[in-house]
C-alpha cells in the first residue's frame, strides 16, 4: 500500500514538472511606464531574478548602463561599452526574463539592416499577439549600440537620460542579439515591438542596439504566451501616476528606438 502511494506521488510530481517545463513563461519586473516616470531605483535583486530564467534584457539600478542575461550569466554594459558580470546583490528597476531553449534554428545569408531584420523576424512569427524571446547570432558588418550613464538623485527625466547616452560603434563584430518581441498593445506595461541588447561573442562588450548591418545570421526564437509581472512595492512606485500620456508614448519611442 505504501509503495503504491509513493508511486502515485512520484507520478504526480513528475506530471507537474513536465507541464511546468512545457509551458514557457516571461517574467517582467515592474513596468516601463515607471521608468518613463523617472523611477530608476532598482528593487528586485539579480539573485532573485535568476529564479525566473537565464535569458533577458533590462536596466540597471540608477540606469547605469544596460543589462542582459544569456546562458544564465548576467552582464552590465557600462557607459564605455565594456561589460562586467552583475553581482547577485545588484538590483534592477525593469527587466524581462525567461528560460531560453529555442525549438527553431534558422540560418539565412540575406543582407539585413535593422529594419530589414525586424521585418524578416516578423514574417517568421506565427502570431503577432504572442511574446517571442529571440536570439540572433552573426558577424555584424557594423552595429551601433548605446548605453545610459548612471543617474543621480533627484533623477532627471528620460529626455535628459537619452541626451547624455553614450553611443558606441562596432565594426566587423561577432556576437549575439538578446531580445524580445512584445505585442504592440502592451505599450506602457512593456516595450512594444522588438528590443535587443548586444553582447560580443567574447562577452567583453555590448549595449542597447540602435542600428546594424549584417550579411548572415542564425535566428533562434520561442513563442511565449504566458506573462507575469512582479510589481514594485516601494512608495515612489505606489505614488506615481503611471497612465500613459501622449508625451510618455513619444518618450518611449525615443527611449527604446534610439
Ligand atoms: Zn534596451
Amino acid at each position: 500500500m505504501k509503495k503504491i502511494t509513493l508511486l502515485l506521488i512520484v507520478l504526480l510530481v513528475s506530471a507537474m514538472l513536465i507541464s511546468a517545463e512545457g509551458e514557457k513563461i516571461i517574467t517582467q519586473t515592474s513596468t516601463v511606464n515607471a521608468v518613463l516616470k523617472g523611477l530608476y531605483d532598482g528593487e528586485m535583486t539579480f539573485g532573485e531574478l535568476k529564479k525566473y530564467g537565464d535569458f533577458g534584457i533590462g536596466y540597471f539600478h540608477k540606469m547605469a548602463g544596460e543589462a542582459l542575461a544569456v546562458d544564465g550569466v548576467f552582464y552590465r554594459i557600462k557607459s564605455d561599452g565594456l561589460s562586467e558580470i552583475i553581482k547577485d546583490s545588484d538590483t534592477t528597476p525593469f527587466f524581462t526574463i525567461t528560460s531560453f531553449e529555442a525549438n527553431t534554428d534558422n540560418f539565412t545569408n540575406r543582407k539585413f539592416d535593422y529594419d530589414g531584420l525586424k521585418e524578416y523576424l516578423l514574417n517568421m512569427m506565427p502570431r503577432k499577439k504572442s511574446f517571442y524571446a529571440i536570439k540572433v547570432t552573426g558577424i555584424f558588418d557594423n552595429l551601433e549600440a548605446r548605453t545610459f550613464l548612471s543617474q543621480a538623485k533627484p533623477y532627471p527625466d528620460v529626455k535628459q537620460v537619452i541626451e547624455t547616452q553614450t553611443e558606441i560603434k562596432y565594426t566587423n563584430t561577432e556576437g549575439i542579439l538578446v531580445g524580445f518581441y512584445t505585442p504592440e498593445f502592451l505599450e506602457g506595461i512593456g516595450i512594444p515591438g522588438f528590443h535587443f541588447h548586444y553582447l560580443s561573442m567574447d562577452k567583453t562588450r555590448g549595449g542597447h542596439v540602435r542600428t546594424l548591418n549584417v550579411n548572415s545570421v542564425t535566428i533562434e526564437f520561442i513563442e511565449i504566451t504566458r506573462f507575469q509581472i512582479i510589481l514594485p512595492k516601494n512608495k515612489e512606485y505606489q505614488d506615481a501616476d503611471l497612465s500613459m500620456t501622449k508625451t510618455m508614448k513619444k518618450d518611449l519611442r525615443k527611449f527604446e528606438k534610439q
